[in-house]
């Protein structure tokens, strides 16, 4: 499994990792098994999505060493004004003495608590309760705020990234910023993208799937991916894609297939509390 470098002192990110959305609660430790028996070791959850415990049980009944799992997690939105309590719950619920990263997972600006939420989050990191800390949906004009009124860059900025929402603006600012981009909804979650007829071409071409496909192009732009699926043969399915390489040719036809369509919520103005 490819890992990337944090800007945090010798923290390592697997590229490729298994994201919890939408997981019920009830099948989040099935999910998460089967994961991990495929390879994944890096889970993303995230307090908001109700399944914690389930990642928790699986990550501790795995048999792998604790520190061979990466293990993200999220504070909500109306938790900014109490991140340590919130963080503590959500260690408690996951049954773990620490995570791997920790993000604030919506910075919305008109409750307008971030930077205290960050500057809680500072601690967490240097109390070794959470590895690394970054942050979710931050744009070009909240992250220079956080950076500026605290000096302390996040590692890294997970934000909605797929093919037809490519974020060229934010990956140069991450890249100019030493802050990785991880992208969410990273197949579009299933629904259009993958029926895309270029796409389709280049299945046909690898012998490989359009998710994968899709997959490989994040990891070669250097994206950490968090593709999710509940159906083992898909989760197997999105973690083969070690064994191939896109040319250049056929990066730049994905590259073509942006058009700036948003799926979830725009960040500067979600505010579900
Ligand atoms: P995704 O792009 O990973 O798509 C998931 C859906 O695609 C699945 O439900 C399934 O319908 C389909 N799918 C999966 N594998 C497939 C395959 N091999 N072939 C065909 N169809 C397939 O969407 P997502 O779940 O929205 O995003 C992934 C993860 O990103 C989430 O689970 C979560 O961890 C994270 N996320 C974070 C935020 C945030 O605000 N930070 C928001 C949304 C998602």
């Amino acid at each position: 499994m490819n890992s990337l470098m944090l800007n945090t002192d010798g923290v390592q990110i697997p590229q490729l990792g298994y994201g919890v959305w939408q997981v019920p609660a009830d099948e989040a430790e099935q999910a998460v098994t089967t994961a991990l028996q495929a390879g994944y070791r890096h889970i993303d959850t995230a307090a908001a999505y109700g399944n914690e415990e389930g990642v928790g049980r699986a990550v501790r009944g795995s048999g792998l060493p604790r520190e061979k799992v990466f293990v993200t997690t999220k504070l909500w939105n109306g938790d900014h004004g109490r991140a340590e309590a919130a963080f503590d719950e959500s260690l408690a619920r996951l049954g773990l003495d620490h995570v791997d990263l920790f993000l604030i997972h919506w910075p919305v600006p008109k409750q307008d608590k971030y930077v205290q939420a960050w500057k809680a989050m500072e601690k967490i990191y240097r109390d070794g309760r959470a590895k690394a800390i970054g942050v979710s949906n931050f744009t070009v004009e909240t992250l220079t705020r956080l950076m500026d009124e605290t000096g302390i860059t996040p590692s890294i900025n997970q934000i909605e990234l797929h093919p037809y929402l490519q974020q060229r603006e934010m990956r140069a600012f991450h890249e100019a910023n030493g802050i990785l981009t991880e992208a969410w909804s990273p197949l579009g979650q299933g629904k259009g993208l993958l029926s895309d007829p270029a796409l389709a071409v280049l299945s046909e071409k690898y012998g490989k799937t359009p998710a994968q496909i899709v997959l490989r192009w994040h990891l070669q732009l250097g994206n950490v991916v968090i593709p999710k699926s509940v159906t083992p043969a898909r989760i197997k399915e999105n973690i083969g894609v070690f064994d191939f390489i896109l040319d250049s040719e056929d990066m730049s036809a994905i590259g073509a297939l942006n058009k700036g369509q948003r799926l979830g919520p725009d960040p500067d103005t979600f505010n579900v509390a």
